[in-house]
């Protein structure tokens, strides 16, 4: 593309004024440009990162100590979409730990059938393990 031909703005279409090799009037513009023209995969990417960090968001507030048994209707009313985690962890105890980022939740029903979740942090041990998604090797 030659820099020199293009002397209106690509989002707004504004008569650009200064240095040739512009293509926006302003930051807004620059931006607004390339989120319209976003591929599918980058939006998929951008959507996802955006419910994960709205996920681990709910997890830190629910736990300030860093640990916090949590009724699952507190998870839902904040917004918490179960759907998508950054990982699994299988206890010992064969207890599902889903991570989000650095922090993660077991659901739990309690002796009176309630059904609630453990958040604690993540843990460096949580890494070690490989889900056995072919059986036990
Ligand atoms: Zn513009």
């Amino acid at each position: 593309m030659d820099n020199y031909q293009q002397k209106h703005c690509q989002q707004c279409g504004k008569e650009l004024t200064g240095r040739t090799d512009k293509r926006f009037c302003d930051s807004y513009c620059r931006n607004t440009f390339n989120n319209q023209n976003k591929s599918e995969g980058e939006k998929v990417i951008a959507e996802t990162h955006i419910i994960l960090r709205r996920n681990r968001k709910i997890l830190r507030q629910l736990s300030p100590m860093g640990k916090a048994t949590v009724r699952k209707e507190v998870l839902d009313t904040l917004g918490y979409d179960y759907r998508f985690f950054t990982g699994i962890y299988r206890s010992r105890q064969g207890k599902y730990y889903y991570v989000c980022y650095d922090f993660a939740f077991s659901p739990i029903n309690d002796d009176r059938g309630v059904k609630k979740v453990i958040i604690v942090q993540r843990q460096s041990y949580f890494d070690q393990y490989i889900p056995a998604l072919w059986g036990k090797s």
